[in-house]
């Protein structure tokens, strides 16, 4: 079995090594044609070193063999000519080209050597072109991949099929698996049944429609807090129109989301207990009025207000007399159901709200407030007994009277109940 080895033949300066090379089977020498060629071939080719130029010497019979031999020992991009020492048939001539090979010189025809070699030159001159730009990072897919890898953002490409086809670095950290662990699956492979359902469904509507999609969305990581996402979704396209799969981006918005409900919050509540606020109040008995007005739905309204309060802050400081007021907005609370809205009206003095049924119980559910408050948050002060409440309520007709005018009626129930000597409730005559 033949086997192709460099023996390095050099003939003419030592630069020529990179340049020219003779690989030679089974110790054939260097035909004498091509000795005096060498320093031809250099001034030819010295545009396109360092690559090398290997001189082989081919019959018929050995072609693919020699062929193969050579290309696994040097590598793609080195340029073949292939010498023979007669013509070769035109079916071993194509299977050379078909196999790799760019020209064959045979020995008979010395002249033709040089045009072999020009174009030799010009098929290296292409072939360190395209290597060149392979490595320049601009031409180059890998410089585009670490490109995306390197941007916080979360990207990925799905094909029509909903498989992942590609996703950047920040995308695997915000799903917590591998490349591997994400490419080839679909959706409902990776999040749980519901959330990938969805997520389907709004794929199929986009490769149908082609109407690119933006929405905010939750993302819950293993051990990780939920991160709020915007997601923009486009559908991707062939020249022809034709989809091809969908791209998207997340962008992480937690911290916007965060301050957003930081600022509702500071909008609506009350920053000492965390009740509701007067605004916020009035616009959500904007809403039920709305409706009730309508299903006649039973309304009512109190007003509540603690008693000698003032005595508090005066006798045990200001801090006992918020500590009092965060206590007693807690029982109001957790006396309260959805049926009953609680809002700090300012001060110590609170509106409740009431609908349904807790506005038919609104006495009773007063009353139990009222003996809680006393039984955790009484204190004893020079004007007797603090820290308890007193409160006033009202029903409350939207059809034949304004919220003003029910709390009116509410708050002369609650004047009422501080003649009558405090911690009571009345109602609105
Ligand atoms: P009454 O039983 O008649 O309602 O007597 P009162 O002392 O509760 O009523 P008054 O209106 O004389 O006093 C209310 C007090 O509430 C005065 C004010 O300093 C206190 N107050 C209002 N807001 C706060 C607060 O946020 N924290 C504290 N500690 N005190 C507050
Ligand atoms: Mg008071
Ligand atoms: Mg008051």
């Amino acid at each position: 079995m033949h086997t192709a080895r460099a023996q390095g033949h050099v003939r003419s300066e030592p630069e020529t090594a990179s340049l020219l090379s003779w690989l030679a089977l089974d110790n054939t020498a260097v035909p004498q044609a091509l000795e005096p060629l060498c320093p031809l071939v250099i001034r030819h080719l010295k545009e396109v070193r360092p690559s090398t130029i290997c001189f082989l010497p081919l019959s018929p019979q050995t072609t693919e063999l020699i062929l193969t031999t050579m290309r696994g020992q040097v590598g793609d991009g080195v340029y073949l000519v292939i010498v023979s020492k007669a013509p070769l048939p035109a079916t071993t001539v194509n299977r050379l080209f078909a196999f790799g090979a760019d020209d064959y010189w045979c020995d008979e025809q010395p002249d033709d050597l040089l045009l072999c070699l020009a174009r030799a030159g010009r098929s290296m001159k292409r072939l360190r072109n395209v290597i060149e730009e392979r490595q320049s990072p601009s031409g180059d897919m890998e410089f585009l991949k670490r490109g995306l890898d390197h941007l916080p953002a979360p990207i990925s490409l799905k094909d029509q099929a909903g498989r992942y086809a590609y996703c950047n670095k920040a995308f695997q950290t915000l799903m917590n698996l591998s490349l591997d662990e994400i490419i080839g699956r679909k959706v409902c492979e990776l999040l749980p049944p519901d959330v990938a359902r969805r997520y389907a469904e709004l794929d199929a509507l986009l490769l149908d429609d082609g109407m690119g999609q933006c929405f905010e969305t939750e993302l819950c990581v293993v051990d990780d807090a939920p991160k709020h996402l915007l997601l923009h979704k486009v559908r991707v396209e062939d020249d022809a129109g034709e989809a091809l799969g969908i791209a998207s981006v997340l962008i992480d918005i937690t911290d916007r989301k965060q301050l957003e409900s930081r600022l509702v919050r500071a909008a609506e509540r009350d920053p000492l207990t965390n009740a509701y606020n007067r605004r916020k109040f009035f616009a959500l008995v904007q809403e039920v009025v709305v409706e009730a007005i309508v299903t006649a739905e039973p309304l009512a309204v109190a007003i509540v207000d603690i008693d000698h309060f003032k005595s508090i802050n005066d006798e045990y400081g200001h801090s006992e007399g918020d500590r009092i007021l965060c206590e007693i907005v807690a029982i109001l609370e957790k006396e309260a159901n959805d049926l009953i809205e609680v809002a700090r009206a300012g001060g110590e003095e609170f509106f409740l709200f009431f609908r349904g049924q807790a506005a038919i119980d609104a006495a009773a559910i007063l009353e139990r407030m009222r003996t809680q408050i006393a039984r955790y948050c009484r204190m004893s002060t020079s004007s007797g007994s603090a820290g308890t409440i007193s409160a006033g309520y009202s029903a409350f007709d939207p059809a034949s009277h304004t919220i003003d005018q029910a709390l009116r009626r509410a708050d002369a129930a609650l004047y009422l109940a501080k003649d009558g000597g405090r911690n009571r409730v009345c109602s609105a005559t």
